[in-house]
């Protein structure tokens, strides 16, 4: 059995999961719905055509060009910016970088599971800190917990995936003025409603920025994040990049949509406006217990029974469900959609309720 020369300490582990389904709609994992703008289909169309050199060499492992234009974006320099596939890869470069074999990492429940698998997966141990009824951010717990066990890392997400709430600017900078560690602030979702922690840089030596191009940038596909951070962070969490991690195509169309920022903003605005018209609509409905407000592009709900997941799926809607177990038992996630997505989201919980 392969199984028997295995990590004893794998053996139950459960790792990402994230099945491919029939859909019609897909409002299950927090991209962007919109078509890219023209511009960077354009840009894309010349990329694959004129230069053969693209696809037969290596790409840039430094991946200046996007660096460079990113840093433009951020006002930072090149040399605070790492990029990575996905943010995923920059979480798991992070861990790798700081945590030693039985280190603990504080990690926020409910939130993004690749915390903590990531942590699992390099030998750290996950230690959660409860957010509070609401879901909110409790700072003087994270303190307490960062006292009780002084962990090598902490994570923060906000806006918060799943739950849709942020954090607050001081009661960020209070645990990065108070902590001996670097602390992660995941802006997976920051470009819709959130407030960026980037501006601080400069003041905390021990702060990572995590972004994303897969959210409100539209290639999740392409699998392009990045962090913003000081140089010799930077520097430090460089050591376990892999060469030529971000292919030359990726590169490549991050740039293009650098350079057609407008066209993005346009969306983000457009996305905000129906999450607004969505909420309005979960409010107050009979199969709804609760519903959380939103700085990202989904909404959390809390369902009175579970058949409504199991419905929508089987109308090829697919959304986020948690399962009947935790803290969100009974909670379903939802993206939002293009006008039309909703609308024919919205005809069918109305159906349901009938
Ligand atoms: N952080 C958060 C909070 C997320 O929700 C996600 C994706 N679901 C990620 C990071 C990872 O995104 P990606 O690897 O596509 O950049």
């Amino acid at each position: 059995m392969i199984k028997d020369y295995m990590r004893k300490d794998l053996l139950d582990f459960k790792p990402y999961h994230a099945p491919l389904m029939n859909y019609d709609i897909k409002l299950d994992a927090n991209e962007n719905p919109y078509a890219h703008s023209p511009y960077v289909l354009e840009k894309i169309k010349l990329w694959i055509d004129e230069e053969k050199d693209h696809l037969t060499r290596y790409p840039d492992t430094d991946v200046h060009e996007l660096r460079q234009k990113l840093g433009t974006y951020h006002g930072v320099s090149e040399n605070e910016i790492i990029c990575t596939v996905g943010s995923d890869q920059l979480i798991e470069l992070i861990i790798k970088v700081f945590v030693e074999p039985g280190d603990g990492v504080l990690v926020p429940n409910p939130s993004f599971s690749m915390y903590g698998l990531s942590t699992q997966l390099n030998h750290g141990k996950v230690i959660n800190y409860e957010l509070d009824d609401a879901f909110d951010y409790d700072y003087d717990l994270i303190l307490k917990a960062y006292e009780d066990h002084k962990p090598k890392l902490i994570f923060i997400c906000t806006p918060n995936n799943p739950t849709g709430n942020k954090a607050s600017l001081e009661g960020m900078k209070r645990i990065l003025d108070h902590v001996n560690c670097p602390v992660i602030i995941d802006e997976a979702y920051e470009e819709f409603d959130g407030d960026s922690m980037v501006p601080f840089i400069p003041n905390y030596n021990n702060l990572i920025v995590l972004k994303t191009f897969s959210k409100a940038y539209g290639i999740a596909g392409l699998r392009i994040g990045y962090g913003i951070a000081s140089k010799e962070m930077i520097e430090v969490v460089n050591i376990a990049k892999p060469p030529y991690n971000l292919s030359a195509f990726s590169q490549a169309v991050a740039t293009f949509i650098l350079e057609d920022l407008d066209y993005y903003n346009d969306l983000i605005h457009k996305i905000n406006n129906e999450k607004e018209h969505l909420y309005q609509f979960f409010l107050g409905r009979d199969c709804f217990e609760r519903v959380y407000p939103s700085k990202a592009n989904f909404i959390l709900v809390k369902i009175t029974d579970m058949n409504l997941i199991t419905y929508l799926q089987s109308h090829n809607v697919l959304i986020r469900g948690f399962g009947d177990q935790g803290r969100l038992a009974y909670h379903m996630r939802v993206t939002i959609g293009t006008d039309d997505e909703n609308s024919r989201l919205i005809a069918l919980i109305k159906a349901y309720e009938a």
